[in-house]
């Protein structure tokens, strides 16, 4: 309450508040603690899974005895050791088109704690319906982004002054369905998705203490000016962190993007939008289907004469029934560097398209996809590809 600008006033708008948490894991862990212990007053958390061994190197709040426990639970328990004071509501499963808008309007600010881009869409659109802000994060392998959204709330079409923008005014499109990949699949370290869960918990902290997700008429103020954090809201800046040196972001570890404000096409809060809440409810939007959960599977490039199970190789050549030929691990080097069959050559599947792209480019030789140590004796041999 010392601090400036927090002040009493400050302090008695976080216990009168409430925050969802949508998601227990690698953000929402570290998030509910700083929400928990700052004093905000009801804490909602939801999460369909249970705690598994793989998730507590990130997931700080769970713990090896709660192992098999709904994550919501687990997070919960944690939470009333640090502070007992809070009302605590647990909701034991995910997210979905149908129970999302009774839940978050009961709350006054959503932290977007997910890590699939379904929902995060989801999230949004019930975030300018119900006219909440949003925090919103993210974080996969070596890098994170955090973004204050929908902040201070504006009635969806409204453009008579600045509005803050929506998931959708910022990311138009998802990414593409091969580049969303699970932390399971695709790594995540602990630090970087922990970092980007403590900030989403102060930029909430920052929003409630202030009165910024209220009407400007309910905001009692004790004197300080908010003009200035309310403008910079509807411009915000999307917060990149990265430690990966070899990536295009190059030496520096935090970045700032300022983003636009409120887009007048918005398919969610633009100009003539059509998205409602029954509509969400019955199935209008399809977000699977927007973000290509739902695409049809790709030609099959194989013949079935082509292919050959693991178990089925492993006896052939045993046998010796084998002609001589290339056996191509294209999983990532880190994956392969776990175990691999013997006498595998192992190139990336990235690098082989990489390669393809070049040729298409700079033409060259359809063979020179693949690099000299894993194409044999010429074009004749044989090649087995090993992708599990
Ligand atoms: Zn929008």
């Amino acid at each position: 309450m010392v601090v400036p600008g927090m002040g009493k006033y400050g302090q008695l708008r976080l216990i009168n508040s409430s925050v969802l948490i949508i998601g227990a894991g690698g953000l929402g862990c570290p998030a509910a603690q700083y929400i928990a212990g700052a004093g905000i007053g009801t804490i909602g958390i939801m999460d369909g899974d249970v705690v598994e061994p793989s998730n507590l190197h990130r997931q700080v709040a769970h713990a090896t005895s709660r192992i098999g426990m709904p994550k919501v639970d687990s997070l919960i328990t944690h939470l009333r050791f640090l502070n007992p004071l809070p009302t605590y509501m647990a909701y034991p499963f995910h997210l979905t088109p149908q129970n999302g808008a009774d839940i978050m309007s009961r709350y006054d600010l959503i932290l977007d704690c997910t890590d699939n881009p379904a929902t995060r869409y989801l999230i949004s659109d019930f975030c300018v319906l119900l006219q909440k802000p949003l925090v919103s994060a993210a974080s996969v392998q070596k890098s994170g982004q955090l973004i204050v959204l929908n902040c201070p709330p504006s009635p969806q079409g409204v453009f008579d002054r600045p509005c803050a923008p929506c998931y959708r005014c910022c990311f138009r499109k998802p990414p593409p369905p091969s580049a969303d990949l699970s932390c399971g699949e695709a790594g995540i370290m602990g630090p970087v998705v922990g970092m980007m869960g403590v900030a989403q918990a102060g930029e909430a902290i920052k929003i409630l203490a202030s009165g910024l997700h209220l009407p400007p008429e309910r905001r009692s103020s004790d004197g300080g000016s908010e003009t200035d954090t309310e403008r910079n809201l509807t411009q915000p800046t999307l917060l990149i962190y990265s430690y990966d040196l070899a990536s295009a972001v190059g030496p520096y570890t935090f970045r700032a993007l300022k983003m636009g404000g409120r887009r007048r096409n918005c398919f969610a809060c633009g100009e003539g939008s059509t998205l409602t809440l029954e509509g969400i409810r019955a199935g209008e939007p399809d977000y699977a289907q927007f973000c290509g959960a739902l695409m049809p599977p790709p030609t099959a490039a194989l013949t079935p004469e082509e292919r050959i199970t693991a178990a089925a190789y492993d006896e052939a050549r045993r046998k010796g029934e084998l002609p001589p030929h290339v056996l191509l691990d294209i999983r990532e080097r880190e994956h392969f560097s776990f175990g691999g069959i013997d006498g595998a050559v192992n190139v990336p599947f990235g690098k082989l398209l990489m390669n393809a792209a070049k040729i298409k480019r700079d033409g060259g030789e359809a063979e020179e996809v693949l690099p000299p140590e894993a194409r044999g004796n010429g074009r004749d041999t044989p090649i087995f590809v090993s992708w599990g």
